[in-house]
Protein backbone atom coordinates (compact mmCIF):
# COMPACT_ATOMS: atom_id res chain seq x y z
CA UNK A 1 0.00 0.00 0.00
CA UNK A 2 1.11 3.51 -1.02
CA UNK A 3 2.74 5.03 2.12
CA UNK A 4 2.12 9.09 2.26
CA UNK A 5 3.23 11.52 4.94
CA UNK A 6 1.67 14.98 5.36
CA UNK A 7 3.70 17.44 6.62
CA UNK A 8 1.39 20.04 8.81
CA UNK A 9 -2.09 19.53 9.31
CA UNK A 10 -2.97 23.41 8.28
CA UNK A 11 -5.72 23.74 6.02
CA UNK A 12 -3.43 22.48 3.11
CA UNK A 13 -2.36 19.36 4.77
CA UNK A 14 -5.74 18.40 6.02
CA UNK A 15 -7.48 19.08 2.99
CA UNK A 16 -4.51 16.86 0.88
CA UNK A 17 -5.30 14.32 3.30
CA UNK A 18 -9.29 14.40 2.77
CA UNK A 19 -8.76 14.07 -1.36
CA UNK A 20 -5.88 11.81 -0.49
CA UNK A 21 -8.42 9.47 1.60
CA UNK A 22 -10.43 8.40 -1.57
CA UNK A 23 -7.23 6.92 -3.03
CA UNK A 24 -7.24 4.63 -0.30
CA UNK A 25 -3.44 4.77 0.84
CA UNK A 26 -1.93 5.00 4.16
CA UNK A 27 -1.70 8.58 4.51
CA UNK A 28 0.45 9.78 7.91
CA UNK A 29 -0.33 13.30 8.80
CA UNK A 30 2.36 15.35 11.54
CA UNK A 31 1.31 18.22 13.19
CA UNK A 32 3.62 19.98 15.62
CA UNK A 33 0.84 21.78 17.38
CA UNK A 34 -1.21 19.98 19.98
CA UNK A 35 -4.49 21.32 17.46
CA UNK A 36 -5.29 20.72 13.70
CA UNK A 37 -6.22 23.73 11.59
CA UNK A 38 -3.21 26.27 11.80
CA UNK A 39 -3.73 29.72 10.75
CA UNK A 40 -7.77 28.70 10.54
CA UNK A 41 -8.24 27.07 13.96
CA UNK A 42 -10.90 28.45 16.25
CA UNK A 43 -9.79 29.60 19.35
CA UNK A 44 -11.97 30.89 22.72
CA UNK A 45 -11.04 34.21 24.26
CA UNK A 46 -13.30 35.36 27.27
CA UNK A 47 -15.98 33.14 25.31
CA UNK A 48 -15.32 34.04 22.07
CA UNK A 49 -14.56 32.65 19.03
CA UNK A 50 -11.75 33.93 17.04
CA UNK A 51 -9.23 32.89 14.28
CA UNK A 52 -5.32 34.25 13.90
CA UNK A 53 -6.23 37.08 11.18
CA UNK A 54 -10.11 36.99 9.48
CA UNK A 55 -9.37 33.74 7.45
CA UNK A 56 -12.73 34.33 5.53
CA UNK A 57 -13.39 32.25 2.73
CA UNK A 58 -12.91 34.92 -0.54
CA UNK A 59 -13.40 33.16 -4.00
CA UNK A 60 -14.32 33.82 -7.67
CA UNK A 61 -14.84 29.96 -8.02
CA UNK A 62 -18.04 28.78 -6.93
CA UNK A 63 -16.59 25.32 -7.71
CA UNK A 64 -13.99 26.03 -4.29
CA UNK A 65 -16.93 27.66 -2.22
CA UNK A 66 -19.77 24.69 -2.93
CA UNK A 67 -16.69 21.98 -2.51
CA UNK A 68 -16.00 23.69 1.65
CA UNK A 69 -19.78 24.43 1.64
CA UNK A 70 -20.26 20.65 1.13
CA UNK A 71 -18.57 20.17 4.53
CA UNK A 72 -18.62 23.18 6.46
CA UNK A 73 -21.72 24.87 5.90
CA UNK A 74 -20.74 28.22 5.16
CA UNK A 75 -22.82 31.63 5.10
CA UNK A 76 -22.50 34.08 2.79
CA UNK A 77 -21.48 37.49 3.67
CA UNK A 78 -22.66 39.65 0.56
CA UNK A 79 -22.56 43.09 2.38
CA UNK A 80 -19.11 42.73 3.84
CA UNK A 81 -17.43 46.32 3.49
CA UNK A 82 -13.85 46.78 3.50
CA UNK A 83 -12.60 50.23 4.96
CA UNK A 84 -9.19 51.89 5.73
CA UNK A 85 -8.70 54.50 8.15
CA UNK A 86 -6.53 57.27 6.60
CA UNK A 87 -5.47 59.23 9.53
CA UNK A 88 -4.33 62.83 7.55
CA UNK A 89 -7.66 63.38 6.44
CA UNK A 90 -9.02 62.08 8.67
CA UNK A 91 -11.75 59.76 7.51
CA UNK A 92 -12.84 55.87 7.06
CA UNK A 93 -12.83 54.93 3.25
CA UNK A 94 -13.22 51.90 1.75
CA UNK A 95 -11.07 49.99 -0.33
CA UNK A 96 -10.69 48.64 -2.54
CA UNK A 97 -10.41 52.88 -3.73
CA UNK A 98 -13.82 54.04 -4.92
CA UNK A 99 -14.41 57.03 -7.18
CA UNK A 100 -17.36 58.20 -4.68
CA UNK A 101 -15.04 58.37 -1.86
CA UNK A 102 -12.60 60.88 -3.19
CA UNK A 103 -15.33 63.37 -2.82
CA UNK A 104 -15.21 63.08 0.18
CA UNK A 105 -11.75 63.48 0.53
CA UNK A 106 -10.01 67.29 1.78
CA UNK A 107 -7.93 67.14 -1.25
CA UNK A 108 -10.99 66.04 -4.15
CA UNK A 109 -9.85 68.50 -6.30
CA UNK A 110 -5.96 67.47 -6.26
CA UNK A 111 -6.96 63.97 -6.51
CA UNK A 112 -9.37 64.45 -9.68
CA UNK A 113 -6.88 66.26 -11.22
CA UNK A 114 -4.55 62.98 -10.78
CA UNK A 115 -6.71 60.62 -11.75
CA UNK A 116 -7.54 62.74 -14.99
CA UNK A 117 -3.94 62.88 -16.13
CA UNK A 118 -3.13 58.98 -15.77
CA UNK A 119 -1.81 56.76 -18.27
CA UNK A 120 -2.90 53.32 -17.60
CA UNK A 121 -0.81 50.75 -15.73
CA UNK A 122 1.08 49.21 -18.98
CA UNK A 123 4.54 48.46 -18.13
CA UNK A 124 4.68 49.09 -14.51
CA UNK A 125 7.72 47.05 -13.01
CA UNK A 126 6.73 47.10 -9.48
CA UNK A 127 3.75 48.05 -6.48
CA UNK A 128 4.57 51.65 -6.35
CA UNK A 129 4.67 52.12 -10.41
CA UNK A 130 1.19 50.28 -10.66
CA UNK A 131 -0.03 51.95 -7.66
CA UNK A 132 0.97 55.65 -8.58
CA UNK A 133 -0.16 55.20 -12.27
CA UNK A 134 -3.66 53.60 -11.46
CA UNK A 135 -4.70 56.33 -8.35
CA UNK A 136 -1.97 59.10 -8.90
CA UNK A 137 0.56 60.15 -6.05
CA UNK A 138 -2.06 61.02 -3.53
CA UNK A 139 -4.50 58.19 -3.52
CA UNK A 140 -0.94 56.51 -3.34
CA UNK A 141 0.44 58.15 -0.17
CA UNK A 142 -3.13 57.87 1.39
CA UNK A 143 -3.92 54.16 1.05
CA UNK A 144 -0.81 52.22 -0.18
CA UNK A 145 2.15 53.49 0.39
CA UNK A 146 2.80 53.69 4.44
CA UNK A 147 0.83 50.02 4.33
CA UNK A 148 2.65 47.93 2.12
CA UNK A 149 6.03 49.54 3.80
CA UNK A 150 4.77 48.82 7.46
CA UNK A 151 3.31 45.31 6.05
CA UNK A 152 6.48 44.38 4.51
CA UNK A 153 9.05 46.87 6.62
CA UNK A 154 10.79 47.74 3.40
CA UNK A 155 11.98 51.04 2.93
CA UNK A 156 10.07 51.38 -0.51
CA UNK A 157 7.12 49.80 -2.04
CA UNK A 158 9.39 49.51 -5.40
CA UNK A 159 11.10 46.58 -3.96
CA UNK A 160 7.73 44.82 -4.39
CA UNK A 161 8.02 43.57 -8.16
CA UNK A 162 6.53 40.21 -8.34
CA UNK A 163 2.43 40.22 -6.97
CA UNK A 164 -0.51 39.65 -9.49
CA UNK A 165 -1.31 43.15 -10.06
CA UNK A 166 -4.11 44.60 -7.88
CA UNK A 167 -4.80 41.88 -5.42
CA UNK A 168 -8.77 42.43 -5.77
CA UNK A 169 -8.54 43.39 -9.80
CA UNK A 170 -9.48 46.92 -10.06
CA UNK A 171 -7.57 49.48 -8.27
CA UNK A 172 -10.12 52.19 -8.71
CA UNK A 173 -13.68 51.40 -8.20
CA UNK A 174 -16.61 52.76 -9.48
CA UNK A 175 -20.13 52.43 -9.76
CA UNK A 176 -22.76 51.00 -6.71
CA UNK A 177 -20.34 50.14 -3.51
CA UNK A 178 -22.03 46.63 -3.52
CA UNK A 179 -21.32 45.79 -7.22
CA UNK A 180 -18.14 46.08 -6.24
CA UNK A 181 -17.64 42.99 -4.41
CA UNK A 182 -20.53 41.08 -6.44
CA UNK A 183 -17.99 39.63 -8.54
CA UNK A 184 -16.34 37.83 -5.42
CA UNK A 185 -18.01 35.21 -3.10
CA UNK A 186 -17.02 36.15 0.55
CA UNK A 187 -17.88 33.99 3.13
CA UNK A 188 -17.30 31.91 6.82
CA UNK A 189 -18.14 29.18 8.47
CA UNK A 190 -21.59 28.81 10.13
CA UNK A 191 -21.03 27.35 13.48
CA UNK A 192 -19.48 28.87 15.86
CA UNK A 193 -16.06 26.65 15.60
CA UNK A 194 -15.71 27.91 12.39
CA UNK A 195 -13.83 25.59 9.86
CA UNK A 196 -12.73 22.89 12.94
CA UNK A 197 -14.63 20.38 11.76
CA UNK A 198 -13.46 20.28 8.46
CA UNK A 199 -9.88 19.31 9.79
CA UNK A 200 -11.47 16.20 11.58
CA UNK A 201 -13.80 15.18 8.65
CA UNK A 202 -11.11 15.33 6.44
CA UNK A 203 -8.31 14.04 8.16
CA UNK A 204 -10.45 10.71 9.82
CA UNK A 205 -8.80 8.65 7.18
CA UNK A 206 -5.41 9.44 8.09
CA UNK A 207 -3.33 8.48 10.81
CA UNK A 208 -2.63 11.90 12.78
CA UNK A 209 0.38 12.94 14.88
CA UNK A 210 -0.39 15.84 16.94
CA UNK A 211 2.84 17.31 18.62
CA UNK A 212 4.94 16.04 15.89
CA UNK A 213 7.68 17.80 14.59
CA UNK A 214 9.60 16.53 11.63
CA UNK A 215 13.24 17.45 12.97
CA UNK A 216 15.48 16.49 10.09
CA UNK A 217 14.81 15.65 5.85
CA UNK A 218 16.27 13.43 3.75
CA UNK A 219 13.94 14.31 0.57
CA UNK A 220 16.43 12.19 -2.01
CA UNK A 221 15.24 8.99 -0.21
CA UNK A 222 12.07 10.18 1.05
CA UNK A 223 12.76 9.65 4.66
CA UNK A 224 11.99 12.15 7.83
CA UNK A 225 13.49 11.95 11.03
CA UNK A 226 10.65 12.23 13.81
CA UNK A 227 11.59 11.85 17.20
CA UNK A 228 14.91 10.77 16.70
CA UNK A 229 13.98 8.04 14.30
CA UNK A 230 13.65 7.83 9.98
CA UNK A 231 10.91 7.33 8.87
CA UNK A 232 10.14 6.62 4.93
CA UNK A 233 7.36 7.34 2.15
CA UNK A 234 6.32 6.71 -1.00
CA UNK A 235 5.44 10.22 -1.08
CA UNK A 236 5.69 13.21 1.05
CA UNK A 237 3.54 16.27 1.01
CA UNK A 238 4.74 19.46 2.32
CA UNK A 239 3.08 22.16 3.42
CA UNK A 240 6.38 23.86 5.55
CA UNK A 241 8.87 26.09 4.20
CA UNK A 242 10.54 24.38 1.08
CA UNK A 243 14.00 25.60 2.33
CA UNK A 244 13.72 23.13 5.38
CA UNK A 245 12.94 20.26 3.09
CA UNK A 246 16.63 21.16 1.29
CA UNK A 247 18.52 21.98 4.27
CA UNK A 248 18.80 25.82 3.25
CA UNK A 249 20.99 24.77 0.08
CA UNK A 250 19.73 27.53 -2.09
CA UNK A 251 19.96 30.20 0.43
CA UNK A 252 17.31 31.22 2.82
CA UNK A 253 13.95 32.88 2.04
CA UNK A 254 12.54 35.64 3.82
CA UNK A 255 8.94 36.08 5.42
CA UNK A 256 6.96 38.23 7.29
CA UNK A 257 5.09 37.36 10.22
CA UNK A 258 2.50 38.75 12.65
CA UNK A 259 1.84 39.24 16.20
CA UNK A 260 -1.63 39.40 17.44
CA UNK A 261 -3.18 40.96 20.21
CA UNK A 262 -6.67 40.70 21.70
CA UNK A 263 -8.86 43.27 23.07
CA UNK A 264 -12.25 42.81 24.75
CA UNK A 265 -14.14 46.28 24.80
CA UNK A 266 -17.36 46.18 27.06
CA UNK A 267 -20.00 47.10 23.92
CA UNK A 268 -22.04 44.92 21.92
CA UNK A 269 -20.58 45.93 18.22
CA UNK A 270 -17.82 48.38 17.88
CA UNK A 271 -17.72 48.58 13.83
CA UNK A 272 -20.54 49.69 12.02
CA UNK A 273 -22.90 46.68 10.88
CA UNK A 274 -21.43 45.84 7.18
CA UNK A 275 -17.77 45.95 8.69
CA UNK A 276 -16.02 43.16 9.64
CA UNK A 277 -12.34 44.48 9.39
CA UNK A 278 -10.76 47.58 8.99
CA UNK A 279 -7.29 48.85 7.60
CA UNK A 280 -4.86 50.86 8.83
CA UNK A 281 -3.06 52.95 6.69
CA UNK A 282 -0.74 54.94 8.90
CA UNK A 283 1.96 54.58 11.18
CA UNK A 284 -0.19 52.54 13.90
CA UNK A 285 1.82 49.32 14.39
CA UNK A 286 -0.96 47.17 13.22
CA UNK A 287 -1.95 46.58 9.81
CA UNK A 288 -5.82 45.50 10.44
CA UNK A 289 -8.35 44.96 13.40
CA UNK A 290 -10.83 42.40 13.10
CA UNK A 291 -14.23 42.48 15.16
CA UNK A 292 -14.50 38.59 15.34
CA UNK A 293 -18.13 38.40 16.61
CA UNK A 294 -19.03 39.74 13.11
CA UNK A 295 -18.02 36.42 11.36
CA UNK A 296 -18.69 34.01 14.05
CA UNK A 297 -22.68 36.09 14.47
CA UNK A 298 -21.36 35.29 18.32
CA UNK A 299 -24.05 37.05 20.64
CA UNK A 300 -22.31 38.54 23.89
CA UNK A 301 -22.72 42.16 25.51
CA UNK A 302 -18.61 42.69 24.79
CA UNK A 303 -17.07 42.61 21.82
CA UNK A 304 -13.56 40.97 20.82
CA UNK A 305 -11.16 43.13 18.67
CA UNK A 306 -8.04 41.43 16.96
CA UNK A 307 -4.71 43.57 16.41
CA UNK A 308 -2.48 42.27 13.67
CA UNK A 309 1.28 43.60 13.94
CA UNK A 310 3.82 42.95 11.63
CA UNK A 311 6.54 40.98 13.13
CA UNK A 312 9.31 38.61 12.45
CA UNK A 313 8.46 36.02 15.15
CA UNK A 314 6.41 33.74 12.62
CA UNK A 315 6.53 32.78 9.04
CA UNK A 316 3.35 33.83 7.53
CA UNK A 317 3.89 35.71 4.41
CA UNK A 318 6.21 34.88 1.60
CA UNK A 319 8.03 37.85 -0.10
CA UNK A 320 6.12 39.01 -3.03
CA UNK A 321 9.70 40.23 -4.52
CA UNK A 322 11.03 38.55 -7.96
CA UNK A 323 14.34 37.40 -6.13
CA UNK A 324 13.10 35.86 -3.36
CA UNK A 325 10.09 34.03 -5.47
CA UNK A 326 13.56 32.83 -7.49
CA UNK A 327 15.19 31.53 -4.78
CA UNK A 328 11.95 29.64 -3.97
CA UNK A 329 11.57 28.31 -7.15
CA UNK A 330 15.10 26.97 -7.26
CA UNK A 331 13.95 24.71 -4.23
CA UNK A 332 10.79 24.21 -5.82
CA UNK A 333 12.36 22.71 -8.78
CA UNK A 334 14.21 20.56 -7.24
CA UNK A 335 12.04 18.34 -5.22
CA UNK A 336 12.22 14.77 -6.16
CA UNK A 337 9.48 13.22 -8.06
CA UNK A 338 7.50 12.02 -5.44
CA UNK A 339 7.74 15.29 -3.04
CA UNK A 340 5.39 17.81 -3.72
CA UNK A 341 5.39 21.78 -1.48
CA UNK A 342 2.17 23.16 -0.92
CA UNK A 343 0.23 25.56 1.33
CA UNK A 344 0.85 28.99 1.44
CA UNK A 345 4.18 28.50 3.04
CA UNK A 346 5.27 25.24 0.59
CA UNK A 347 4.27 27.31 -2.15
CA UNK A 348 5.98 30.15 -1.27
CA UNK A 349 2.75 32.50 -2.68
CA UNK A 350 0.84 34.27 -1.11
CA UNK A 351 -2.16 32.50 -1.24
CA UNK A 352 -5.38 32.45 0.30
CA UNK A 353 -7.73 29.55 1.54
CA UNK A 354 -9.49 29.15 -1.93
CA UNK A 355 -6.36 28.89 -3.85
CA UNK A 356 -4.89 26.18 -1.27
CA UNK A 357 -8.33 23.98 -1.69
CA UNK A 358 -7.61 24.62 -5.21
CA UNK A 359 -4.12 23.22 -5.30
CA UNK A 360 -4.83 19.89 -3.51
CA UNK A 361 -7.78 19.29 -5.82
CA UNK A 362 -4.91 19.96 -8.67
CA UNK A 363 -2.86 17.46 -6.76
CA UNK A 364 -5.68 15.22 -6.56
CA UNK A 365 -6.07 15.09 -9.66
CA UNK A 366 -2.14 14.37 -10.24
CA UNK A 367 -2.35 11.76 -8.04
CA UNK A 368 -5.24 9.96 -9.65
CA UNK A 369 -8.22 10.75 -7.37
CA UNK A 370 -11.47 10.46 -8.83
CA UNK A 371 -12.77 14.01 -7.80
CA UNK A 372 -16.15 13.00 -8.61
CA UNK A 373 -16.12 10.87 -5.20
CA UNK A 374 -15.30 13.81 -2.68
C1 LIG B 1 -2.97 36.71 9.43
C2 LIG B 1 -3.54 35.99 8.26
C3 LIG B 1 -4.86 36.21 7.90
C4 LIG B 1 -5.40 35.55 6.79
N1 LIG B 1 -6.69 35.78 6.44
C5 LIG B 1 -7.21 35.14 5.36
C6 LIG B 1 -8.55 35.38 4.96
O1 LIG B 1 -9.25 36.20 5.56
N2 LIG B 1 -9.03 34.68 3.89
C7 LIG B 1 -8.26 33.76 3.19
O2 LIG B 1 -8.76 33.12 2.26
N3 LIG B 1 -6.99 33.54 3.55
C8 LIG B 1 -6.46 34.21 4.62
N4 LIG B 1 -5.16 33.97 4.98
C9 LIG B 1 -4.41 32.97 4.21
C10 LIG B 1 -4.83 31.54 4.53
O3 LIG B 1 -5.47 31.48 5.78
C11 LIG B 1 -3.62 30.69 4.52
O4 LIG B 1 -3.05 30.79 3.24
C12 LIG B 1 -3.93 29.22 4.81
O5 LIG B 1 -4.70 29.05 5.95
C13 LIG B 1 -2.61 28.51 4.91
O6 LIG B 1 -2.82 27.15 5.18
P1 LIG B 1 -1.56 26.20 5.28
O7 LIG B 1 -2.04 24.86 5.66
O8 LIG B 1 -0.73 26.35 4.05
O9 LIG B 1 -0.66 26.86 6.45
P2 LIG B 1 -0.86 26.89 8.02
O10 LIG B 1 -2.23 27.22 8.41
O11 LIG B 1 0.23 27.79 8.51
O12 LIG B 1 -0.56 25.40 8.46
C14 LIG B 1 0.71 24.83 8.40
C15 LIG B 1 0.80 23.83 9.53
O13 LIG B 1 2.01 23.10 9.42
C16 LIG B 1 2.54 22.89 10.72
N5 LIG B 1 3.99 22.63 10.55
C17 LIG B 1 4.91 23.49 10.05
N6 LIG B 1 6.13 22.91 10.04
C18 LIG B 1 5.98 21.64 10.53
C19 LIG B 1 6.86 20.54 10.76
N7 LIG B 1 8.16 20.62 10.49
N8 LIG B 1 6.37 19.39 11.25
C20 LIG B 1 5.03 19.30 11.53
N9 LIG B 1 4.13 20.30 11.33
C21 LIG B 1 4.59 21.45 10.85
C22 LIG B 1 2.21 24.18 11.46
O14 LIG B 1 2.21 23.98 12.84
C23 LIG B 1 0.83 24.51 10.90
O15 LIG B 1 -0.21 24.00 11.69
C24 LIG B 1 -4.60 34.65 6.05
C25 LIG B 1 -3.26 34.42 6.42
C26 LIG B 1 -2.73 35.09 7.50
C27 LIG B 1 -1.31 34.85 7.87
Amino acid sequence: MTRVLIIGGGMAGCCAAHVLSENDWKVTLVETAPFLGGGCKTFLHGGHPYTYGPRHFLTRDERLFEFLNRYVPMRRIPDHEFLTYIERDPGFYHFPIHRDDVDLMPDAQQITQELAGLDGVEGASNLEEYWMRSVGPTLYSKFIDGYSRKMWRIPSNTEIDDFGFSPKGVALKTGTEKAAWTEAISAFPVKINGYDDYFDLATRQADVHLRTKVEAYDIERLRVKIDGEWHAYDLIISTTSPELLMNGAFGPLRWMGRDFLKIVLPVEEAFPPHVYFLYYANAEPFTRIVEYKKFYQYKAPTTLLGLEIPSSSNQLYPYPVKKDQAIAQQYLDALPKNVFSIGRAGSYRYIDVDDIIAQCLDLGTKLGVDLSRL
